[in-house]
């Protein structure tokens, strides 16, 4: 008879980190599901449910391998790991020698936990050439939150730890349970729903929440920032934003009254082609109905105007007082998460 185990592991099919039961049957996977006992409750996505292909596949690439017929031929041999590592050590000291470190570049897929190591090899190697997915997804976001709140990470406080859900929950561009590698923040985030109060889906396409939305504003793609302009124009013109936080953690207020004015309602409505009723309305609820969430879409960061946009949206968080409280967007990460991966601590 087969010998089962159960292991207790953790799904890194994305960057997330699901937990997972693995079943193995004299020590092949038989079957993978949620571990109901970790803080993902036991939800996996389709993707990390069906990992158990990728391990089973017989294309997956398990060793080196060097190419031996032409280019296209699809004929490779197996290699060793000494001969794959001195060929590239090889490859690359000729580049450095004979042409500058400049001229490698490394490039890699989104992270599983390696990227520090990828950006200190392109650092020790004396390149600047180094691209990830995360310059047009995260990366953006977190940039942008920096420069206008000091510190990068601002992440939705689904989970109710410090006491509060968000009463308005704002999901804009995104959609947490299909496209998303952090979707691990779904379970949260559908939980979260059952205590908020306003939903409000902002996207051109009907996605999957969009059905569940208390309002659902499909403003034309690239007009974000306007639309977070309007809803900032409405907040301060009906006197909605939040005066103690505004007052005591931020500068400029004058200067952003200034620079939103001309952003009438009536004026978005032409440029987002949404009604203005649903700008008015989407501002009162943000800015009424609080704490509140920003769950923010990498396609915003895939915009011309990504860092206007991530940065009006910024501005909106914080006039409503949705900055580090309980419920809002959140910097501090509280010891159950464990240590978040950060690629910025990392720096030789
Ligand atoms: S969200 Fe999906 S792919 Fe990512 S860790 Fe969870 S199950 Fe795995």
């Amino acid at each position: 008879m087969a010998k089962r185990e159960v292991v207790y592991s953790t799904c890194k099919s994305c960057h997330g980190g699901c937990g997972v039961k693995v079943t193995k049957e004299d020590g092949v996977i038989v079957h993978i599901e949620g571990n109901p006992n970790s803080l993902t409750g036991g939800t996996m996505c389709s993707k990390g449910l069906s990992s158990i292909q990728h391990v089973d596949n017989p294309y997956r690439l398990k060793y080196p391998m060097k190419q031996v017929g032409k280019k296209g031929s699809g004929k490779w041999k197996r290699i060793s790991w000494d001969e794959a590592l001195d060929t590239i050590e090889a490859k690359m000291r000729d580049a450095i020698d004979n042409y500058g470190a400049h001229t490698i570049a490394i490039s890699q897929g989104t992270g599983r936990g390696y990227n520090r190591y990828t950006h200190r090899l392109a650092r020790s190697l004396g390149t600047a050439n180094i691209i990830t997915p995360g310059y047009v997804c995260h990366s953006p976001r977190l940039g942008l939150y920096g420069l206008v709140t000091g510190y990068g990470r601002l992440y939705c406080d689904y989970h109710g730890w410090g006491g509060e859900f968000p009463k308005t929950n704002i999901v804009w561009a995104k959609q947490l349970e299909i496209s998303s590698a952090d979707s691990e923040m779904c379970y949260w985030f559908m939980k979260s729903l059952d205590y908020c109060k306003n939903f409000i889906v902002i996207d051109p396409r009907a996605s999957a929440y969009a059905t569940r939305a208390t309002l659902w504003i499909q403003p034309r793609p690239g007009s974000d920032c306007a639309l977070a302009m309007g809803m900032m124009n409405v907040i301060i013109e009906e006197e909605l934003w939040d005066k103690e936080f505004v007052e005591k953690w931020t500068f400029g207020f004058d200067e952003l009254r200034e620079r939103v004015k001309d952003f009438t309602p009536e004026k978005v409505s032409d440029i987002c082609w949404i009604p203005k009723e649903q700008i008015i309305e989407a501002a009162r609820m943000w800015a009424i109905d609080t704490p509140g969430c920003i769950q923010v879409g990498s396609s915003l960061e895939r915009q011309a105007n990504c860092g206007h946009t991530l940065r009006a949206i910024t501005c909106l968080m914080g006039l409503a007082g949705n900055i580090e409280r309980p419920g809002s967007m959140i910097s501090w990460v509280l010891p159950e998460t464990g240590l978040i991966e950060d690629v910025f601590l990392e720096l030789p």
